[in-house]
């Protein structure tokens, strides 16, 4: 049976610096105030090899992170790192494992109708450099590709969102066993997706 658009399950990661920023509670009402439902959550230090496989677990992820980094520097007229994706990649895989275990992280799954794209747009593009004002990244946290690749770290973007339908199940998967994802109705429900909102008046 197809599963309806409100079963829809997105991952998303407060990273190490959305914790010490104490921006936990402010990215979880934004996910929440829009209609989205937490149906999974914990506190966590992951390990170097968890967060390599979660990067890793698309295999394209290496080259399009690449291709995307090299496109941002030219599209501001600087000289990117190199020309090779995969060199660009490595780079940026060995900060993010310094980065993400550097300190706790805040894993959690969302479910709603289109959950992937909702929470993409509210947390906003990759750089904060360029990411649209309102958005998470946008809003909170000043970073570059530039001053990052300088200093030889990650971008510092405060958050991981699941980039598509089938990323949000592998990430899901890596992250929770079954038994820790809660199916549960919540009262607003009925609001956002019942076909009539019959009940309101007495
Ligand atoms: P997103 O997190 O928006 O899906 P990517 O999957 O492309 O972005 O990259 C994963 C993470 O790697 C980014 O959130 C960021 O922390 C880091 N990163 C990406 N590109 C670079 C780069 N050029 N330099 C440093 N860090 C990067
Ligand atoms: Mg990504």
């Amino acid at each position: 049976m197809k599963k309806h658009h409100k079963d829809e399950r997105t991952l998303v990661i407060v990273k190490p610096d959305g914790v010490q920023r104490s921006l936990i509670g402010e990215v979880i009402s934004r996910y929440e105030r829009v209609g989205l439902k937490l149906v999974g959550l914990k506190l966590v230090v992951p390990t170097e090899d968890r967060v390599e496989q979660h990067y890793t677990l698309d295999p394209q992820w290496r080259r399009v992170t690449g291709e995307k980094t090299i496109k941002s520097y030219k599209d501001k007229g600087l000289t990117p790192p190199s020309e090779d994706p995969l060199e660009v990649t490595a780079k940026i895989l060995k900060g993010l494992k310094k980065y993400m275990t550097s300190g706790p992280v805040v894993v959690m799954v969302w479910e709603g109708a289109h959950a992937v794209k909702i929470v993409r747009k509210i947390t906003g593009g990759t750089e904060p450099l360029t990411s649209d004002v309102g958005t998470i990244r946008g809003d909170f946290v000043l970073d570059s590709y530039q001053m990052a690749d300088a200093d030889g770290r990650s971008v510092r973007n405060v958050i991981h969102a699941s980039g598509s339908p089938e990323e949000a199940d592998a990430e899901i998967a890596h992250w929770f066993d079954k038994n820790e994802l809660l199916k549960y109705r919540l009262i607003q429900d009925g609001v956002l997706y019942d076909v009539n909102m019959d009940g309101i008046f007495e």
